[in-house]
């Protein structure tokens, strides 16, 4: 049996006189009381702000809600609470509210991708299938901020079949991400059946849940849980860790029941200003995460939503902080440090530079301890002619269901068997010159 924190019975016993140690880890006690006004977020931490602020702050949750639960509100140091990553996550600032001009409302073009509602069909072979429009917790630095505050609902079984038909009906779709809001909010039968559904469709390969429940309430992940995943792998699910304060006793044990069940865990970490733009803080974080079995997987530049500019760092902190991880701790350790592309360009990602030059035969590198080093290539390598007729060839793929696909983009123009020799952007002002 883990130990409640000193605050965390203070908590609970503010939230519920009786008898809170049978209650605090049963998830719909922790929903029903979650903190969603600024008076009991003073009450139970036991701090108080300034009238002045206090206006502003009422003036942002009238655009950004407030909601917290109450073992994700126990996290923060109240000592030293305007520092705290855990307050900075939940807590609303004024500055939510000055959108700068590169802001948009849905930077990732989510709802302009979506040809049906619900999924987001952006990359070729996978594709966003919200099947939850609410959360545990408010993140202040929501990407889909937009929908924030939006009727809280879960979309019903109709509405559901709708996104599932369209699975059904699209081949190349071999990967479902179940995203939201937060899938977890569903009651396990709900998510019972839509997981039926989709593991249904001979062409899916494989499920993923997007769930920031393992951080903000760890409780959700139950045994009956566990058994309804376990019944329909592959499921891997990524969560959302930002700091190594997150990595609790009881997320661990959510974890470990995660881990147990055979779902592969990742972990999606946003590059926060003031909470974890360090590169000690996200060495701790990784470390951390693969001690419970978690792989890091992205480290997110901070979207341009609005209302986010408080939150965003430069580009070079994040490529500091892969600086800082590649080379220098367990290969497995390391996420791919991504940005989002407005308009829906999708994830792209970037890393410090290792090629420092390179001759027909030689490619000088660089480690990352800065030793120069020389990559001889082979004196002679057989070029394979690819035709894509991979039957005749003496690599052997072999596989009948192996699926092709058309070219891609840069993919595309290395390509043997496409004669594509460039990529013109549409308004290319030469182009138009000749047509
Ligand atoms: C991130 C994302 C995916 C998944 O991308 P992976 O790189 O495969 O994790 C799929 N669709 C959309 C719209 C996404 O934003």
């Amino acid at each position: 049996m883990e130990k409640y924190s000193k605050q965390q019975k203070e908590i609970a016993t503010m939230i519920d006189s009786d008898d809170f140690l049978d209650k605090w880890k049963d998830w719909n006690w922790q929903l029903k009381h979650s903190i969603k006004d600024i008076e009991t977020f003073e009450k139970l931490l036991g701090i108080s702000f300034e009238p002045s602020e206090k206006a502003k702050l009422e003036e942002t949750l009238e655009k950004f809600p407030l909601s917290i639960t109450p073992y994700y509100l126990s996290l923060i140091d109240s000592d030293d609470f305007r520092n705290d990553p855990i307050f900075l996550q939940s807590f609303p600032s004024p500055e939510e509210l000055s959108v700068s001009d590169e802001e948009l409302e849905d930077p990732l073009s989510e709802d302009t991708d979506s040809p049906i509602e619900g999924i987001t069909h952006r990359y070729p072979d996978r594709v966003l299938f919200h099947i939850s429009n609410v959360c545990s917790m408010y993140c202040r630095h929501c990407t889909r901020k937009r929908k924030v505050g939006d009727i809280d609902c879960i979309p019903g079984k109709d509405k559901v079949l709708e996104g599932i038909e369209y699975i059904r009906n699209t081949p190349q779709i071999r990967d479902v991400l179940l995203s939201g809001g937060d899938p977890l909010m569903l009651s396990d039968d709900y998510l019972d059946w839509i997981l039926t559904e989709i593991s249904s469709i001979p062409h899916v390969e494989v499920i993923r849940i997007g769930s920031r429940m393992p951080v903000v309430l760890p409780y959700r992940i139950t045994d009956e849980l566990v058994e309804v995943l376990k019944k329909h792998h592959p499921v891997w699910l990524n969560t959302h860790f930002n700091h190594p304060r997150e990595v609790t006793a009881s997320s661990r044990q959510a974890l470990q029941k995660l881990a147990d069940a055979g779902v592969p865990l990742g972990n999606q970490t946003v590059l926060l200003a003031g909470v974890n733009d360090c590169q000690r803080i996200i060495k701790k974080l990784v470390h951390k995460l693969v001690q419970n079995r978690v792989r890091p997987y992205y480290l997110y530049q901070c979207d341009l939503s609005e209302g986010l500019s408080h939150f965003r760092t430069p580009i070079g902190k994040g490529i500091e902080i892969m600086e800082n991880l590649i080379g220098h701790t367990s290969g497995f350790a390391v996420p791919t440090y991504v940005i989002d592309a407005p308009h829906g360009g999708g994830k792209i990602p970037v890393m410090p530079n290792y090629i420092i030059s390179w001759s027909t035969n030689r490619v000088i590198l660089r480690n990352y301890e800065g030793v120069i080093t020389t990559y001889k290539e082979p004196e002679s390598y057989k070029q394979v002619y690819c035709d894509r007729k991979c039957d005749d060839c003496c690599l052997q793929l072999k596989l009948d269901d192996a699926t092709e696909y058309k070219g891609i983009g840069i993919a595309k123009l290395l390509a043997d068997h496409d004669d594509t020799t460039s990529l013109v952007p549409e308004d290319n002002a030469r182009m138009e010159r000749r047509a």
